[in-house]
């Protein structure tokens, strides 16, 4: 699988705007957009006014970004959004909500959505009992999902066990003493807290 191995920083001032692709640092001063709040590039400080298209596709982008998918990923997702009944654009970010990744990152058990992904693919949970360590596996309602019993002395989940109160989503519950927590609900698009417009992400891919 093709991985994105350039720095995280450069996509935020690509897109203008913090990501938050890198956990504690994010909120620091040393984070890039506060310290060079520019596009990188020779041509960064030039600003050029975008087309319909380039807006379209800057949300794109951003979104995919967020979520630290390639290309052919989003693309999926949004293809199965399309499939389903209702919205394409609020399927589409309900499809990428329920990712066990971003489930992981809501849980605050990663600092980062890469930090999640991580935690899934060292294999350290179990989706209903079973070993899962794919993190776009996409989770149902009523799925519970558990750090492994012999994970849980991990120094990662002790620091954050005693680290402060986690803001979980409502479609969400967490036990942070053991380390379990389950979808309730499907996340409606109030529930995420994200500045994307998904519908300029429709008109894209339907041009
Ligand atoms: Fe983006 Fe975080 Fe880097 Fe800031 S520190 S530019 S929010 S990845």
């Amino acid at each position: 699988m093709a991985k994105y191995t350039e720095s995280k920083c450069r996509l935020c001032r690509r897109e203008g705007m913090k990501l938050f692709l890198k956990g504690d640092r994010c909120y620091s001063p040393k984070c890039a957009i506060l310290r060079r709040p520019v596009a990188p590039g020779q041509h960064g400080t030039t600003r050029k006014k975008l087309s319909e298209y380039g807006l379209q596709l800057r949300e794109k982008q951003k979104t995919k970004r967020i979520y630290g998918l390639l290309e052919s990923q989003f693309k999926t997702i949004y293809e199965r959004a399309e499939k389903m009944r209702g919205a394409t654009g609020e399927n589409m970010l309900r499809l990428l909500e329920l990712r066990l990744d971003n489930i992981v990152f809501r849980f605050d058990l990663g600092k980062s959505r890469a930090q999640a992904r991580q935690i899934v693919n060292h294999a350290f949970l179990t989706v209903n009992g079973r070993p899962v360590n794919i993190p776009s596996y996409t989770c149902k309602v009523g799925d519970v999902i558990a750090v492994k019993g012999n994970k849980k002395g991990s120094k990662l989940f002790e620091e954050f066990k005693s680290a402060k109160k986690i803001n979980l989503p409502k479609w969400l519950e967490f036990d942070v003493e053991k380390l379990e927590g389950k979808v309730i609900a499907l996340p409606q698009r109030e529930d995420i807290d994200l500045t994307i417009s998904e519908n300029m992400i429709v008109e894209l891919y339907s041009r």
